[in-house]
């Protein structure tokens, strides 16, 4: 089976490595020309446009930012759709909401290509490891044909409805694990202000009645004070965005993840954008370090 896999980033190039070592024939792309080194020495091809990727391609997977790098991907000067055979698979993998979901679906309809939305929930180590799990929404038929592929990447694949409820799903996942991070960096803040120990904090919380995964792996981070990227700040600050641009066309509010978009946002226009998300702390610490004698 040919695949076209368009965005080697972070978690792309580790999820094309996975398709390639199981036997799929893999041709590459990503803007940014170097980033696909590693899947040309596994075996893979490397094309220089998205079209070239996608001419033969049985399926085309995207692994990009959010809905205007997929577009221009797609449609854009040698966007991909245009050179897809009829009846190929567009697997888009990014997180995006699901309204842009079913947007690129009904553009897929146009060349007679089908769209299944599947975001991933796991990160870098998980890509890297094969344990990504797949968040799906589209036709029985189409998830069908992609299953071999999610089972190539991940180990797990929840198909949830219909085009858009993959994307519906994994915006709700995000919006739960951003808000956590963001309480988190705010606790560990007042635990220093209050002369307890970051480090021992982060240890009990991670195990304590309020730990979780996210609590554990990201309170790491702000234990020891470095963010190198897994998941990128600017990333969790778009996903917030996702979750309350949708809540607001379903006339819902969502309070407590309007004031972690906010927190995000700072922390992102204070240069953080490109640090793991776990950087938020350091953006508290800051303020806290800054507070005004208010006593
Ligand atoms: P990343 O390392 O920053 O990669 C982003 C990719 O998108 C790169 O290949 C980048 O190309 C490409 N891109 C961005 N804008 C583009 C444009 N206008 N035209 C063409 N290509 C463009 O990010 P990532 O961590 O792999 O994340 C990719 C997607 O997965 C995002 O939607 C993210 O929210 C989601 N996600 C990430 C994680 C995680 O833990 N990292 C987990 C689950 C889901 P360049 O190399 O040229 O910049």
């Amino acid at each position: 089976m040919n695949i076209a896999f368009l965005g080697l980033g972070d978690m792309g190039l580790q999820m094309a490595l996975h398709l390639q070592r199981k036997g799929f024939t893999v041709t590459g792309w990503n803007r940014s020309p170097g980033k696909g080194q590693a899947l040309a020495d596994a075996g893979g091809r490397l094309a220089a446009t998205p079209r070239e990727a996608c001419s033969g391609a049985d399926a085309v997977i995207t692994m990009l930012g959010g809905p205007s790098s997929i577009r221009e991907v797609a449609e854009g000067t040698d966007g991909f759709l245009a050179a897809c055979r009829q009846g190929a698979l567009w697997i888009d993998s990014s997180t995006i909401g699901p309204t842009a979901a079913r947007a690129m679906g009904a553009l897929a309809a146009r060349y007679n290509v089908a769209f299944v939305d599947a975001p991933v929930t796991g990160s870098v180590p998980q890509a890297t490891e094969g344990e990504l799990v797949f968040l799906v929404g589209g036709t029985e038929a189409d998830v069908q044909r992609a299953q071999p592929l999610f089972a190539a990447m991940g180990k797990l694949t929840h198909h949830f409805g219909p085009v858009g409820q993959g994307a519906a799903a994994k915006a709700i996942s995000n919006q739960l694990v951003g808000t956590q991070i963001v309480a988190l960096a705010e606790a560990l803040v007042l635990a220093e202000t209050l002369g307890l120990d970051r480090s021992r904090m982060a240890d009990f919380l991670a195990d304590g009645p309020g730990g979780s995964r996210t609590v554990r792996g990201k309170g790491a981070l702000m234990k020891a004070g470095e963010y190198p990227p897994s998941f990128r700040l600017k990333w969790m600050e778009k996903d917030m965005w996702l979750a309350l641009k949708e809540a607001l066309n379903s006339g819902v509010q969502l309070p407590v993840t309007g004031g972690a978009q906010a927190m995000l946002a700072a922390a992102r226009a204070d240069g953080l954008g490109e640090y793991d998300v776990a950087a938020v702390f350091a953006h508290f610490s800051k303020v806290a370090a800054g507070r005004p004698d208010a006593d």
